[in-house]
């Protein structure tokens, strides 16, 4: 692949995807990466393959953060919500970009790449993943 797409997907760190592995053996997917499938065992050894994750999911069950850490105190309430990826892995994250109203068991969201926090004194920005509804 050539041109523009190309060189600008490789600067983006790997942390911009959701990267979990695959069992070679079972083909069950872990997220975070895991070094052996806890229902092959030993038969996994070696054959974990890191793959990209597709980043979409469904809420499985969430809850509205009312009083948060000191760092994230502007932002309260927000919903914090298990979801479970296509693949199968479930992940906690913050749900973004909807009304706490609006977030039901069973909607369907994406992952998208957020500023997760600004450092006021260092002026660091921390990036990490949240989700937002998938728009039909
Ligand atoms: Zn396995």
């Amino acid at each position: 692949m050539a041109g523009g797409v190309a060189r600008f997907w490789r600067e983006i760190p790997q942390r911009y995807n959701i990267i979990g592995n695959k069992c070679g053996s079972c083909e069950r997917v872990f997220f975070p990466p895991r070094e052996a499938c806890p229902h092959c065992r030993r038969k996994s050894l070696g054959k974990m393959e890191d793959i990209k994750l597709s980043g979409k999911g469904e809420i499985i069950t969430y809850t509205i953060i009312h009083v948060g850490p000191e760092a994230f105190k502007e932002q309260v309430p927000y919903p914090v919500a298990i979801i479970k990826l296509e693949e199968g892995p479930q992940i906690t994250a913050q749900i973004v970009d909807c009304n706490i109203d609006e977030v039901k068991i069973g909607m369907k969201v994406e992952n998208t790449f957020r500023r997760i926090q600004e450092d006021g004194y260092t002026g660091a920005i921390y990036y990490g993943y949240k989700f937002k509804p998938v728009k039909e």
